[in-house]
């Protein structure tokens, strides 16, 4: 067991338990528990979200186009996004989640109106939970103009991520599209965040494409893959094959263990040198029902649904939920260790395997040297 002197909201140094300290240092007892990095959500939606009002049955139907059309029913007259978007990032603070990218629809419709509602959610967290925006054209890129301009001036806003969803089977013109979104990144030096749903060869080629662009423009470790579906339905070499292609540029992948889809490859991903971070996506909103903010809960769904049981294991899980989500996120200083900033989170428990089967409440958590309450 270890003490860890805390000055200035840095991590002065770590001790052995109990070595003494002068009159003047406020003790805080955090009950002989495990101490981890904070929780990185590295892909949500807080935009779309509906935590903290009243439930509401689930409206949706399968495939994106209909969830889509849905969510554009309903999501007129809902609160404004700044206040749902609060509500999530509150339970994510109690829940030890200190940095979160989050996917914010923009579209011809709203315009950069939820990227300013994220915002200003962001700001009133700040130094609690860090917002990293991604300019997400849910509806459509090139058939819903004019999305493209949207998605430069949410960068003239300081948006720093682009996002893209599907662009085989919803733009229908995966080249141009990507085309398209490859130059605005280029052009601007803004890194990638892309949905890719498809599932086998489809899947397989958008990847590809992407792959392709990312060496081409030089834009290798500033890309990221959110699902990959295509991953774990293609044939285990095909996998192989995508995941040295991911891993020569780099790049990295975003997975929410969704329900209804094959486990991702995470094992064979890490072996190619992949980055695999962990999200909820959306947080009870007109696409799903599930998820409350607490990012341990989804990494022991993510380790139930690749069949994990061994410690080394689900310690993968919790690698997915911390430092992996640091790296998508590209934060420098990341980590408990001597000299760096005093963020982290306390378990009542003994080891990491057991934070993520267990996932219980947190007992302590300090960001920036402070403690917030759980
Ligand atoms: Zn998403």
């Amino acid at each position: 067991m270890v003490d860890l002197i805390i000055r200035s909201g840095l991590i002065e140094a770590i001790v052995d338990a109990g070595t003494p300290v002068d009159s003047q240092t406020q003790s805080i007892d955090a009950g002989g528990g495990l101490l981890v990095p904070p929780l990185v959500d590295s892909h949500s939606h807080l935009d779309k979200t509906l935590w903290g009002l009243p439930w509401r049955a689930h409206t949706g139907a399968p495939g994106v186009a209909t969830m889509v059309a849905n969510e554009h029913t309903n999501r007129r007259g809902l609160p404004p996004v700044a206040t749902r978007a609060a509500s999530l990032l509150d339970a994510y603070a109690s829940h030890g989640v200190f940095h979160v990218r989050s996917h914010v629809d923009v579209d011809p419709e709203i315009g950069l109106d939820s990227i300013h509602g994220v915002m200003e959610a962001a700001e009133r967290f700040a130094g609690i939970v860090d917002v990293q925006i991604v300019a997400f054209p849910q509806s459509g890129m090139l058939i819903a103009p004019p999305t493209l301009d949207l998605m430069s001036s949410a960068v003239a806003s300081g948006v720093r991520v682009l996002g893209g969803l599907d662009p085989a089977s919803w733009d229908r013109d995966p080249k141009a599209y990507l085309d398209s979104l490859f130059n605005l990144a280029d052009r601007h030096q803004c890194a990638i965040d892309i949905h890719l749903h498809s599932r086998g060869e489809l899947g397989a080629f958008e990847i590809e494409e992407v792959v392709t662009r990312t060496a081409a423009l030089g834009m290798a470790g500033h890309v990221n893959i959110s699902h990959g579906f295509c991953l774990s339905t293609v044939s285990d070499d095909r996998a192989a094959r995508l995941a040295e292609a991911l891993g020569a540029q780099r790049m990295t992948v975003t997975t929410v263990a969704a329900g209804g889809v094959p486990a991702l490859p995470l094992k064979r991903l890490r072996e190619a040198g992949v980055v695999v971070g962990l999200g909820q996506d959306g947080v009870r909103d007109l696409w799903s029902p599930f998820g409350n903010g607490d990012l341990l809960e989804r990494a022991m769904m993510l380790a139930w649904q690749a069949g994990y049981r061994r410690d080394e294991d689900l310690q993968l899980a919790l690698e997915a939920a911390t430092v992996a989500g640091a790296h998508i996120l590209g934060l420098d200083d990341f980590g408990v260790r001597i000299g760096g900033e005093a963020n982290f989170v306390v378990l009542p428990v003994t080891t990491e395997a057991e934070a993520i089967v267990s996932h219980p409440p947190r007992t302590l958590l300090i960001r920036g040297g402070r403690t917030i309450s759980p």
